[in-house]
């Protein structure tokens, strides 16, 4: 009778322990997610999105900007034949910064670029 007793609250005590840990763990390990997405932000140099840091715009200046001839506007660049980054295959678009469209190019990870721009990769979007 007494072992009875002892062995549901014992049965209990471990239903509560396991609860609690269940309870406790997703945010443990979104606290362990969160602090390495944050130290992965730092070592990449840039600001986590959800501070407003968003993406840069590609630097027409950078290496591989200058390498495929980047203009910010296609008007600007006779090799363009009226082509831009909104017709090309690698664009995607993103969001409109100060009035201006913006978006992803496949060839800029981690930028972003203006959609009336262009560069001498263009490839017709399908
Ligand atoms: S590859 Fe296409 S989207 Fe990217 S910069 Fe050049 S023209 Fe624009």
């Amino acid at each position: 009778m007494m072992d009875n007793k002892m062995n549901r609250r014992g049965f209990f005590t471990t239903v509560a322990k396991i609860a609690g840990i269940a309870a406790i763990a997703p945010a443990a390990l979104n606290a362990v997610f969160s602090s390495e997405a944050n130290a992965q932000e730092k070592r990449r140099g840039s600001a986590p999105a959800a501070a407003g840091g968003g993406m840069p715009m590609v630097d027409p200046n950078d290496a591989v900007a200058k390498a495929v001839k980047y203009v910010e506007d296609f008007k600007k660049s006779a090799e363009s034949k009226g082509n831009h980054c909104v017709t090309c295959g690698f664009y995607a678009k993103k969001e409109v910064k100060a009035g201006k469209e913006v978006g992803t190019c496949t060839i800029f990870a981690g930028k972003l670029v203006y959609a009336n721009a262009w560069c001498a990769s263009w490839n017709k979007k399908a």
